[in-house]
C-alpha cells in the first residue's frame, strides 16, 4: 500500500488544493516507492501565509527563553528518533547511513544551540552622548519567513534556517526539495510533538517553479532564505530585490584542496577521498578540484587512483557501502555530460568515467568515482560545479600559483591546504578567497556553532549557523530614553565640558 503524505497548513495535515501528487522513489533502487507527496500550488501557499500570520502573532509574544525550551525539546526528540530519520533519509536521497546520522546530528546540535540562544539574543546598551539619557538596541522578530531548501542535507539545512528563525520569534513556511519530502515531514512532526504552536510552522510540498515561486513572490513573506544552485539563487535574488525582501542565499561551490610537497600524504589521501566522494560529490563544499604540488603530483595521483577505484558503491543502508547513488536521473546525466566535456577538453581520465557494471546497481542512479588529471585553470571541469563524484586535478609549482588557481573561479565557499609549514597555513587563511578554509582537513566538515557560507557567487554576504544567523532572522530596534526632563538635541546640545 502506498502512503500518501499531506501538507501541514493551518494546524492540520491537509491535501493539496491541486489534488496532484508526485512519487518519491529511492535513488538506489527506483522500484522502491517511498510515498506520494503533494504537488501543491499557489493556493496552498496563500493558505500557509494566512495561517503563518496568525502563528506569528502568537509566537512573537512568547518570551525567547520559552521559545528556546520548545527547541530544546525538538533536539531531544530528534535525538530519540535519530536512527529512524537517518534510515528514512538514506532511503530517499541515497547517501550512506553514517552521513545521514551526521545530518540528523547537525539538526540536533542546531536545536540545542538555538535553545541556549533564547537566553542570550543580545542587544547592546551603550553610553549616550547626552546627559541623563539611556541608549540601547534590542532584537525583534520580523514576521513570516519563507525557507527553500535543497536535497543534499535534508535535515541539516532546513534546521539551520528554521531553528534560528523560530528562536527569534518568526513563523515559518518550509518548501523542501521535491526529492526529500519525507525527511521534511519527519522534521515537522518532531516540531509539533515538541509543543510548537501549530500555526507557527507550515510545510508546503511541491516544485520550485510553483510553490517556491509563489512563496518568493508573496508580499506578506518579507524574509526568504534559500540554499540551492547559483542559477536558481539569481532568479530568486531578482524577485526579492524588486520586492525589497530580506534574502539569504547559499549557493554553489567549486572547492579546492591544495596539497603542498611537505604535506602528510596519507592524511591528504584520506581527506580527498572523503571530500570528493562523500555524499557522492553532492555537497556544496565537496572537494571538486585537487591542486597537487608538482613534486608529489605523480606519486599522489597513483595512490589516489588506486584508492578511488576501490570505493564500494551501493545502497547506503548496507554495511560496507562507501558511495551511494546520485539523487536522480538528470543528476547522473549531468555527470555524464561533464565526463564527455572532460574527454573533449583532452584531460586524462585517471579512473571512473562510466556507470558501474554490477547488475545489483542497475536500478539506481549510480556512477563510478571519476578523476580527471591534466586540467588547466581555464578548463570547464576546473571551473563549473558538477555536483557529482567527479574530481579534477591540477598541477602547480608554488604556493602563490595555488592561491591564484584557487581564487580564479566564480565561487568562494571552502578551500583546504595540506602542509606542515605553519607560516603557509596562516597565509592560506588570509589569502584563499573563501568563506571557509581548512588546514590539514578536507573542504567539508562545518560545525553547527560557527558561521557557514561563502563569498563571490556562492552567497550574498549572509551566514548560516553560529551566532551570525540570528541577526538575519531578527530586526534591530534602537530605543532612547531621555530622563533629563529638558529638551536635549543630539548632535547640537552634546558639547559638554563637564561644567
Ligand atoms: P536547486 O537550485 O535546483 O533547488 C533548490 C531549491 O530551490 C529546491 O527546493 C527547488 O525546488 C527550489 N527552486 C527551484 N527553482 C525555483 C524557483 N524558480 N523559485 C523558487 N524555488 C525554486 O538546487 P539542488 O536542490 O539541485 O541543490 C544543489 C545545489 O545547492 C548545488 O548548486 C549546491 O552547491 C547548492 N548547495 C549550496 C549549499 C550552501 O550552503 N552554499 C549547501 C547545499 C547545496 P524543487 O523541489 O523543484 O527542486
Amino acid at each position: 500500500m502506498t502512503t500518501t503524505f499531506r501538507n501541514f497548513i493551518a494546524g492540520r495535515w491537509i491535501r493539496p488544493s491541486t489534488g496532484a501528487y508526485h512519487e518519491n522513489r529511492n535513488p538506489a533502487n527506483i522500484r522502491d516507492l517511498i510515498g506520494r507527496f503533494p504537488d501543491s500550488g499557489p493556493e496552498d501557499v496563500e493558505a500557509a501565509v494566512r495561517s503563518a500570520e496568525t502563528g506569528f502573532r502568537i509566537w512573537s509574544r512568547v518570551p525567547a527563553p520559552a521559545r528556546g525550551d520548545v527547541l530544546r525539546r525538538v533536539g531531544d526528540l530528534l535525538s530519540e528518533r535519530k536512527e529512524m530519520i537517518a534510515r528514512a533519509m538514506t532511503r530517499e536521497m541515497g547517501k550512506v547511513l553514517t552521513e545521514t546520522r551526521g545530518d540528523v546530528q547537525e539538526g540536533i546540535d542546531t536545536a540545542y544551540y538555538a535553545a541556549s540562544e533564547g537566553r542570550r539574543l543580545f542587544g547592546h546598551t551603550v553610553p549616550s552622548e547626552l546627559r541623563s539619557k539611556w541608549a540601547m538596541s534590542f532584537r525583534r522578530p520580523i514576521g513570516v519567513v519563507g525557507l527553500i531548501t535543497p536535497f543534499n542535507f535534508p535535515m541539516a539545512i532546513p534546521t539551520w534556517k528554521m531553528f534560528p528563525a523560530l528562536l527569534c520569534g518568526n513563523a515559518v513556511i518550509l518548501k523542501p526539495s521535491e526529492d526529500v519530502p519525507h525527511t521534511a515531514h519527519l522534521l515537522v512532526e518532531a516540531l509539533l510533538d515538541a509543543g510548537l504552536p501549530p500555526e507557527v510552522i507550515q510545510l508546503v510540498h511541491g516544485s520550485g517553479s510553483k510553490v517556491g515561486k509563489a512563496l518568493i513572490e508573496h508580499p506578506a513573506v518579507p524574509v526568504i532564505s534559500f540554499t540551492g544552485s547559483t542559477a536558481t539563487g539569481a532568479v530568486i535574488g531578482e524577485t526579492c530585490g524588486r520586492m525589497h525582501k530580506r534574502l539569504s542565499l547559499e549557493m554553489g561551490g567549486k572547492n579546492a584542496m591544495i596539497v603542498m610537497d611537505d604535506a602528510d600524504l596519507d592524511l591528504a589521501l584520506d581527506g580527498v577521498l572523503w571530500g570528493a566522494f562523500g555524499t557522492t560529490g553532492q555537497r556544496c563544499t565537496a572537494t571538486s578540484r585537487l591542486l597537487l604540488h608538482r613534486k608529489i603530483h605523480d606519486r599522489f595521483l597513483r595512490r589516489l587512483e588506486d584508492a578511488a577505484g576501490k570505493l564500494h558503491l551501493g545502497d547506503g543502508r548496507k554495511d560496507g557501502t562507501e558511495v551511494g547513488p546520485l539523487i536522480h536521473e538528470e543528476a547522473r546525466d549531468k555527470v555524464e555530460r561533464y565526463v564527455g566535456i572532460g574527454r573533449e577538453e583532452g584531460l586524462e581520465l585517471v579512473t571512473g568515467g562510466s556507470r558501474p557494471r554490477s547488475p545489483k546497481l542497475r536500478n539506481g542512479w549510480f556512477y563510478r568515482p571519476t578523476i580527471f588529471a591534466g586540467a588547466r585553470p581555464g578548463s570547464r571541469l576546473a571551473r563549473e560545479e558538477i555536483f557529482g563524484p567527479v574530481l579534477t586535478v591540477l598541477r602547480f609549482s608554488g604556493f602563490e600559483e595555488a592561491v591564484r588557481i584557487n581564487n580564479g573561479v566564480p565561487y568562494g565557499l571552502s578551500s583546504a591546504l595540506y602542509t606542515r609549514d605553519t607560516n603557509l597555513a596562516f597565509r592560506a587563511m588570509q589569502e584563499l578567497d573563501n568563506g571557509i578554509t581548512y588546514v590539514n582537513a578536507p573542504t567539508i566538515g562545518a560545525e553547527a556553532h560557527l558561521p557557514f557560507g561563502g563569498v563571490k557567487q556562492t552567497g550574498n554576504g549572509h551566514r548560516e549557523g553560529g551566532w551570525e544567523v540570528y541577526e538575519f532572522y531578527s530586526e534591530t530596534k534602537v530605543c532612547y530614553v531621555d530622563y533629563s526632563g529638558v529638551l536635549q538635541r543630539a548632535q547640537i546640545d552634546n558639547v559638554d565640558n563637564g561644567g
